[in-house]
């Protein structure tokens, strides 16, 4: 895993440098240091860990290697050979770059690649917006009459879902097609689930593409049946919600008559577990974070724990008033006796919880997600969990073309947290033509994981300016940046340390 490069002490861990580079046409009077770097002192070691969120190259490294990139940086261009060798290892692991123009161009090529790329069909189908759950800070639950007009896809609307698959299989040819069921309470609708599941299979089998399917539900109609039902067609994963420990997750997440679901969720967890992947997700607010300790340590006592493929816990966010919410919106609450919002949130297995991870520059209300965010990550790694490192995070979904969200009625959305909000349909798989949801198409097209606020920002290729609905519902401009800078610096703090612990041990 380590490779020493250069007589300093420089030792590198772990590159995925995008695009080639032929160290001898660089002209090293004009090379200079990367805006992607971020330097986490190791002061027990006395040394530093950088790494390159672009090219994701990450080294331990002594203080001399700092101080030549200081100097590069202050534009010296007179170093022996011992230096020039740590010089060309550098350049070569995107610590140094030939120009800040040029790697901006890299970057943007990069991030166009990302948005084109046709290795992945991925589509995500809200089968429903009704729910069994009652949870209050959820617009999709059954709060009074809302699951009487909650939209369920018909199996008409599902038949034409597949033809419209079908057609973008064609176009876009790709190796691999992911079909994310969704809802409200997507097991609600079990006959559509079923029918996209084999229907889509089918196509795949046709055409040469690998299926996947992956189920994100509240748990609690989940079944040995279901499971055996759609693994032949390629369920790969199911992701369950768990809102801390049994007693705050019975208070978050009630049925209507307010009775607790803890119990059954974890005993069907416990019935699938040997039978598929499960993924733990949970959305904590102020009232509810300090619980997840107690939840992880019971998780780790039951006997599908190692079943476990992740937890990954994701702050619930404020947007805007209650009363002029969308039904159907993603689940956002009022949180913190500030009365200031948190980071955005992604209910998608897609969505990689990019929200829940970003900075500082325009919201720096949300010290107390970024905080507990690392606490609960760390927590989680304490007790052998797999959870992400809060740095790999972005882009998310919504930059990639053929990534797609389809609502029950076969409205297109960018991504699954705009579903709430038909204005921001971009399209409808009939093909209609409606100048609004074309407006709403182009102001999606012009969406751009790179932000002008961002600047010189070192996080910008694994943020690609946070989560869009978060800034749309927090800021009233999905265009602007949700940052949580912060919770970035904290995670690459996090990742140095391991790191070190695992370079030592
Ligand atoms: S914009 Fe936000 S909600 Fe949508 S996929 Fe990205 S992180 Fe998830
Ligand atoms: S890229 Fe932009 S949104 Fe992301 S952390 Fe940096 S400044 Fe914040």
């Amino acid at each position: 895993m380590c490779t020493p490069l250069a007589a300093h002490a420089l030792l590198l861990l772990t590159t995925d440098r995008k695009g080639p580079l032929s160290l001898q046409a660089i002209d090293r009077q004009a090379m200079q240091i990367s805006q992607f770097n971020v330097q986490v002192p190791l002061p027990d070691r006395h040394e530093v860990f950088v790494m390159n969120t672009f090219s994701d190259a990450q080294v331990i490294a002594s203080a001399d290697v700092t101080q030549l990139l200081d100097r590069v940086s202050r534009g010296e261009s007179r170093f022996d050979e011992e230096e020039r060798e740590t010089i060309d290892a550098l350049l070569e692991n995107g610590f140094l770059v030939e120009t800040r123009e040029g790697e901006r161009a890299d970057l943007d090529r990069y991030f166009h690649s990302l948005r084109e790329d046709t290795e992945q069909l991925r589509v995500t189908v809200l089968t429903t917006l009704q729910c069994n759950f009652a949870c209050d800070y959820c617009f999709q639950g059954d709060h009074g009459d809302y699951n009487k007009f909650a939209e369920k896809m018909s199996l008409e609307t599902a038949r034409e879902v597949v033809e419209w698959i079908a057609g973008r299989l064609d176009e876009v040819r790709p190796e691999k097609f992911v079909l994310t069921l969704f809802g409200g309470e997507p097991l609600l609708n079990l006959p559509v689930a079923y029918y996209l599941a084999e229907r889509c299979h089918a196509l795949c089998t046709e055409r040469g593409v690998t299926a996947g399917i992956s189920l994100i539900t509240n748990g609690l109609l989940l079944t040995p049946d279901v499971v055996d039902r759609l693994t032949p067609y390629g369920l790969y994963g199911v992701k369950v919600t768990l809102d801390g420990d049994r007693d705050t997750h019975n208070r978050m997440r009630p049925l209507r008559g307010r009775q607790g679901t803890f119990d059954r969720i974890i005993e069907n967890v416990r019935r699938v577990a040997d039978k598929v992947p499960i993924t733990i997700g949970g959305n904590f607010d102020e009232s509810s974070v300090d619980s997840y300790p107690a939840l992880l340590d019971f998780l780790k006592e039951q006997e599908f724990a190692d079943k476990i493929a992740k937890v990954n816990f994701k702050p619930i966010i404020k947007s805007f008033d209650r009363a002029v919410a969308p039904t159907g919106a993603i689940p956002l609450t009022l949180v913190g006796a500030s009365d200031r919002p948190l980071a955005g949130t992604c209910m998608t297995s897609a969505g990689a919880g990019a929200g829940a991870s970003k900075g500082s520059s325009v919201c720096d209300s949300c010290h107390f997600a970024d905080e507990k965010m690392a606490f609960l990550r760390s927590e989680t790694r304490k007790r052998g969990f797999p959870t992400p490192d809060g740095v790999h995070m972005g882009p998310c979904e919504i930059h990639r073309r053929h990534a797609h969200t389809i609502g029950p009625d076969g409205s297109l959305y960018a991504c699954p947290g705009f579903t709430g909000s038909k204005t921001e349909s971009t399209g409808h798989i009939d093909g209609r033509e409606d100048e609004w949801r074309r407006l709403a198409a182009v102001r999606f097209e012009r969406l751009s994981p790179k932000k002008d606020e961002c600047g010189d920002c070192s996080f910008v290729p694994v943020c690609g300016g946070g989560c869009s609905v978060a800034a749309h519902t927090e800021l009233g401009d999905m265009h602007q940046p949700s940052c949580h800078k912060g919770a970035f610096a904290s995670a690459v703090a996090g990742l140095a340390q391991r790191t070190a612990e695992a370079v030592a041990s």
